[in-house]
Protein backbone atom coordinates (compact mmCIF):
# COMPACT_ATOMS: atom_id res chain seq x y z
CA UNK A 1 0.00 0.00 0.00
CA UNK A 2 1.44 3.43 -0.41
CA UNK A 3 1.49 5.94 1.30
CA UNK A 4 1.26 9.75 0.51
CA UNK A 5 1.78 12.61 3.04
CA UNK A 6 0.48 15.94 2.39
CA UNK A 7 2.98 18.56 1.21
CA UNK A 8 1.83 21.11 4.00
CA UNK A 9 0.61 19.38 7.20
CA UNK A 10 1.22 19.89 10.90
CA UNK A 11 2.11 22.44 13.52
CA UNK A 12 1.54 26.08 11.68
CA UNK A 13 3.87 28.89 12.74
CA UNK A 14 1.06 30.02 15.29
CA UNK A 15 0.73 26.99 17.22
CA UNK A 16 4.65 26.41 17.03
CA UNK A 17 4.84 29.77 18.37
CA UNK A 18 2.24 29.52 21.47
CA UNK A 19 3.97 26.54 22.16
CA UNK A 20 7.59 27.42 22.03
CA UNK A 21 6.30 30.17 24.32
CA UNK A 22 4.32 28.37 26.96
CA UNK A 23 7.66 26.01 27.37
CA UNK A 24 9.85 28.49 28.10
CA UNK A 25 6.91 29.38 31.57
CA UNK A 26 6.78 27.56 34.92
CA UNK A 27 3.88 26.70 36.83
CA UNK A 28 1.60 28.89 34.75
CA UNK A 29 -2.02 28.61 33.37
CA UNK A 30 -2.94 28.26 30.18
CA UNK A 31 -6.76 30.00 29.63
CA UNK A 32 -8.72 26.89 27.72
CA UNK A 33 -6.57 24.23 25.77
CA UNK A 34 -2.92 26.09 24.71
CA UNK A 35 -3.90 24.18 21.21
CA UNK A 36 -6.29 21.37 20.20
CA UNK A 37 -4.39 18.56 20.40
CA UNK A 38 -4.07 16.40 23.91
CA UNK A 39 -0.74 15.24 23.25
CA UNK A 40 0.66 18.50 23.49
CA UNK A 41 -1.80 19.48 26.82
CA UNK A 42 -0.69 16.17 28.45
CA UNK A 43 3.01 17.57 27.61
CA UNK A 44 2.58 21.12 28.91
CA UNK A 45 0.84 19.34 31.96
CA UNK A 46 3.74 17.71 32.53
CA UNK A 47 5.87 20.87 32.99
CA UNK A 48 3.93 22.25 35.80
CA UNK A 49 1.35 24.39 33.11
CA UNK A 50 -2.27 23.88 33.74
CA UNK A 51 -5.13 24.06 32.27
CA UNK A 52 -8.03 26.57 33.48
CA UNK A 53 -11.41 26.79 32.03
CA UNK A 54 -11.86 30.64 33.65
CA UNK A 55 -9.99 33.79 34.81
CA UNK A 56 -11.96 33.62 38.10
CA UNK A 57 -10.22 29.81 38.43
CA UNK A 58 -6.85 32.02 39.90
CA UNK A 59 -5.75 34.75 41.97
CA UNK A 60 -2.27 34.65 41.14
CA UNK A 61 0.93 33.61 38.72
CA UNK A 62 1.26 33.90 35.22
CA UNK A 63 -1.61 33.40 32.84
CA UNK A 64 -1.22 32.33 29.15
CA UNK A 65 -3.70 33.22 26.48
CA UNK A 66 -3.61 30.35 23.93
CA UNK A 67 -3.00 31.33 19.99
CA UNK A 68 -6.88 31.41 19.50
CA UNK A 69 -6.71 34.54 21.46
CA UNK A 70 -9.45 35.70 24.40
CA UNK A 71 -12.42 37.89 25.22
CA UNK A 72 -11.37 41.70 26.17
CA UNK A 73 -13.09 41.30 29.42
CA UNK A 74 -10.77 38.24 29.68
CA UNK A 75 -7.56 40.12 29.75
CA UNK A 76 -9.05 42.72 31.74
CA UNK A 77 -9.88 40.74 34.50
CA UNK A 78 -6.14 39.19 34.37
CA UNK A 79 -5.03 42.25 34.57
CA UNK A 80 -7.02 43.26 37.70
CA UNK A 81 -6.27 40.71 39.16
CA UNK A 82 -2.64 41.46 38.71
CA UNK A 83 -1.74 38.39 36.92
CA UNK A 84 1.18 38.63 34.59
CA UNK A 85 -0.28 37.91 30.93
CA UNK A 86 2.27 35.85 28.82
CA UNK A 87 0.00 36.45 25.45
CA UNK A 88 0.69 33.74 22.43
CA UNK A 89 -2.32 35.13 20.68
CA UNK A 90 -1.85 34.10 16.53
CA UNK A 91 -0.77 37.82 14.90
CA UNK A 92 -3.19 36.94 12.39
CA UNK A 93 -5.96 36.05 14.66
CA UNK A 94 -4.87 39.27 16.16
CA UNK A 95 -5.09 41.37 12.93
CA UNK A 96 -8.79 39.80 12.80
CA UNK A 97 -9.57 41.31 16.38
CA UNK A 98 -8.04 44.73 14.69
CA UNK A 99 -9.71 44.62 11.46
CA UNK A 100 -13.41 43.94 13.55
CA UNK A 101 -12.31 46.40 15.73
CA UNK A 102 -11.98 49.13 12.88
CA UNK A 103 -14.48 48.96 10.83
CA UNK A 104 -16.88 48.93 13.90
CA UNK A 105 -15.67 51.81 14.64
CA UNK A 106 -15.90 53.43 10.77
CA UNK A 107 -19.92 52.56 11.40
CA UNK A 108 -19.79 48.67 9.69
CA UNK A 109 -21.72 46.12 11.17
CA UNK A 110 -19.33 43.13 11.49
CA UNK A 111 -20.10 39.81 9.70
CA UNK A 112 -17.81 37.20 10.71
CA UNK A 113 -17.94 33.41 9.07
CA UNK A 114 -16.82 31.52 11.92
CA UNK A 115 -18.01 28.53 14.77
CA UNK A 116 -20.17 30.33 17.29
CA UNK A 117 -18.48 29.11 20.31
CA UNK A 118 -14.93 28.88 19.35
CA UNK A 119 -12.65 30.69 21.38
CA UNK A 120 -11.29 32.13 18.35
CA UNK A 121 -14.61 33.29 17.61
CA UNK A 122 -15.29 34.61 21.29
CA UNK A 123 -12.11 36.59 21.19
CA UNK A 124 -13.26 38.47 17.87
CA UNK A 125 -16.28 39.29 18.48
CA UNK A 126 -15.92 40.91 22.05
CA UNK A 127 -13.81 44.02 19.54
CA UNK A 128 -16.68 44.42 17.45
CA UNK A 129 -20.06 46.75 18.69
CA UNK A 130 -22.16 45.28 16.14
CA UNK A 131 -21.18 41.78 15.19
CA UNK A 132 -22.85 38.69 13.29
CA UNK A 133 -21.92 35.22 13.67
CA UNK A 134 -22.76 33.21 10.82
CA UNK A 135 -21.86 29.74 9.62
CA UNK A 136 -23.15 28.93 6.27
CA UNK A 137 -24.55 30.35 3.19
CA UNK A 138 -28.19 29.52 4.77
CA UNK A 139 -27.06 31.80 7.47
CA UNK A 140 -25.65 34.40 5.20
CA UNK A 141 -29.74 34.25 3.59
CA UNK A 142 -30.96 35.64 6.43
CA UNK A 143 -28.52 38.71 7.01
CA UNK A 144 -29.93 42.08 6.07
CA UNK A 145 -27.93 45.22 7.11
CA UNK A 146 -26.94 48.20 4.81
CA UNK A 147 -23.20 48.75 5.21
CA UNK A 148 -21.24 45.53 6.39
CA UNK A 149 -17.86 43.99 6.65
CA UNK A 150 -16.79 40.36 6.39
CA UNK A 151 -14.21 38.87 8.04
CA UNK A 152 -13.65 34.94 8.67
CA UNK A 153 -12.16 32.89 11.82
CA UNK A 154 -9.04 31.99 10.44
CA UNK A 155 -9.45 28.65 10.27
CA UNK A 156 -12.84 28.17 7.99
CA UNK A 157 -12.66 27.00 4.41
CA UNK A 158 -12.11 29.01 1.63
CA UNK A 159 -14.81 27.65 -0.43
CA UNK A 160 -17.74 28.34 2.20
CA UNK A 161 -16.11 31.97 2.65
CA UNK A 162 -16.66 32.19 -1.22
CA UNK A 163 -19.83 31.10 -1.11
CA UNK A 164 -21.01 33.34 2.11
CA UNK A 165 -19.42 36.31 -0.23
CA UNK A 166 -21.86 35.65 -3.01
CA UNK A 167 -24.81 35.28 -1.16
CA UNK A 168 -24.21 38.91 0.79
CA UNK A 169 -23.11 40.48 -2.14
CA UNK A 170 -27.00 40.78 -3.01
CA UNK A 171 -28.41 41.61 0.67
CA UNK A 172 -26.17 44.33 1.80
CA UNK A 173 -25.65 47.61 0.24
CA UNK A 174 -22.05 47.89 1.01
CA UNK A 175 -20.10 44.75 1.98
CA UNK A 176 -16.44 45.10 2.34
CA UNK A 177 -15.04 41.67 1.98
CA UNK A 178 -11.75 40.83 3.88
CA UNK A 179 -10.23 36.94 3.66
CA UNK A 180 -8.98 36.65 6.60
CA UNK A 181 -8.13 33.22 6.41
CA UNK A 182 -4.77 32.43 7.46
CA UNK A 183 -2.38 30.89 4.47
CA UNK A 184 -1.42 27.91 7.02
CA UNK A 185 -5.04 26.72 6.39
CA UNK A 186 -5.70 27.20 3.43
CA UNK A 187 -2.22 25.57 2.24
CA UNK A 188 -2.94 22.49 4.46
CA UNK A 189 -6.66 22.62 3.25
CA UNK A 190 -5.24 22.53 -0.58
CA UNK A 191 -2.83 19.53 0.40
CA UNK A 192 -5.05 17.78 1.85
CA UNK A 193 -7.07 18.51 -1.26
CA UNK A 194 -5.16 17.13 -3.94
CA UNK A 195 -3.89 14.19 -2.05
CA UNK A 196 -7.49 12.88 -1.61
CA UNK A 197 -8.16 12.94 -5.04
CA UNK A 198 -5.58 10.53 -5.46
CA UNK A 199 -6.05 8.01 -3.01
CA UNK A 200 -8.23 5.32 -2.34
CA UNK A 201 -8.75 6.08 1.72
CA UNK A 202 -7.62 9.35 3.93
CA UNK A 203 -6.60 9.59 7.06
CA UNK A 204 -6.95 12.81 8.62
CA UNK A 205 -5.12 13.59 12.72
CA UNK A 206 -5.78 15.56 14.94
CA UNK A 207 -7.81 16.74 17.67
CA UNK A 208 -11.15 16.08 17.58
CA UNK A 209 -11.64 19.46 19.25
CA UNK A 210 -9.47 21.08 16.94
CA UNK A 211 -11.61 23.65 13.94
CA UNK A 212 -8.70 23.41 11.34
CA UNK A 213 -8.68 19.77 12.31
CA UNK A 214 -11.99 19.09 11.43
CA UNK A 215 -12.52 21.28 8.52
CA UNK A 216 -9.72 19.10 7.03
CA UNK A 217 -12.04 15.73 7.91
CA UNK A 218 -14.76 17.86 5.95
CA UNK A 219 -13.16 18.42 2.57
CA UNK A 220 -11.49 14.74 2.76
CA UNK A 221 -14.72 13.63 3.19
CA UNK A 222 -16.01 14.86 0.19
CA UNK A 223 -13.69 13.43 -1.97
CA UNK A 224 -12.76 10.10 -0.68
CA UNK A 225 -13.19 7.46 2.36
CA UNK A 226 -11.46 9.33 5.22
CA UNK A 227 -11.07 8.80 9.18
CA UNK A 228 -10.33 11.21 11.76
CA UNK A 229 -8.11 10.38 14.74
CA UNK A 230 -6.12 11.27 17.01
CA UNK A 231 -3.67 8.78 18.07
CA UNK A 232 -2.53 5.03 16.56
CA UNK A 233 -4.71 3.20 19.08
CA UNK A 234 -7.85 4.65 16.96
CA UNK A 235 -6.26 2.88 13.40
CA UNK A 236 -8.48 -0.31 12.93
CA UNK A 237 -6.47 -3.11 9.78
CA UNK A 238 -10.02 -3.60 8.20
CA UNK A 239 -10.13 0.20 6.95
CA UNK A 240 -6.68 -0.57 4.49
CA UNK A 241 -8.19 -3.81 3.16
CA UNK A 242 -8.49 -3.65 -0.82
CA UNK A 243 -6.77 -0.06 -0.56
CA UNK A 244 -4.05 0.19 -2.91
CA UNK A 245 -2.95 3.51 -1.37
CA UNK A 246 -3.59 5.64 1.69
CA UNK A 247 -2.97 9.90 2.14
CA UNK A 248 -2.03 11.50 5.48
CA UNK A 249 -2.90 14.94 6.80
CA UNK A 250 -2.95 16.87 9.86
CA UNK A 251 -4.49 20.11 11.27
CA UNK A 252 -2.18 22.99 11.91
CA UNK A 253 -2.42 22.04 15.99
CA UNK A 254 -0.88 18.26 15.37
CA UNK A 255 3.14 17.27 16.66
CA UNK A 256 5.27 15.80 14.02
CA UNK A 257 6.13 13.06 16.76
CA UNK A 258 2.17 11.99 16.46
CA UNK A 259 2.24 11.94 12.21
CA UNK A 260 5.64 10.20 12.42
CA UNK A 261 3.93 7.78 14.62
CA UNK A 262 0.61 7.32 13.28
CA UNK A 263 2.30 6.93 9.29
CA UNK A 264 4.61 4.33 10.61
CA UNK A 265 1.99 2.25 12.01
CA UNK A 266 0.15 2.17 8.14
CA UNK A 267 3.27 1.14 6.68
CA UNK A 268 3.92 -1.71 9.03
CA UNK A 269 -0.26 -2.85 8.51
S1 LIG B 1 -3.75 28.30 11.77
FE1 LIG B 1 -3.03 30.28 11.05
S2 LIG B 1 -4.09 31.76 12.35
FE2 LIG B 1 -4.24 29.79 13.38
S3 LIG B 1 -2.51 29.75 14.76
FE3 LIG B 1 -1.85 28.80 12.84
S4 LIG B 1 -0.87 30.47 11.65
FE4 LIG B 1 -2.12 31.38 13.28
Amino acid sequence: MKVICAENMGFCSGVKRAVDMALKQKDAFVLGQLIHNPQVVEMLDKKGIKEISSVDDIEKGSLIITAHGTTKSNVEKAKIKGLKIIDTTCPLVKKVQDLAKEFSSKGYDIILFGDKGHSEVKGIVSNAENIIVISSKEDAKNVFVKKACLLSQTTQSIEKFNEISKVLKSNVNELKIINTICNATKKRQDSAMNIAKKVDIMIVIGGYNSANTKRLNEICSKITETKHIETTREIKKEWFQGKKSVGITAGASTPDFVIKEIKKKIESL
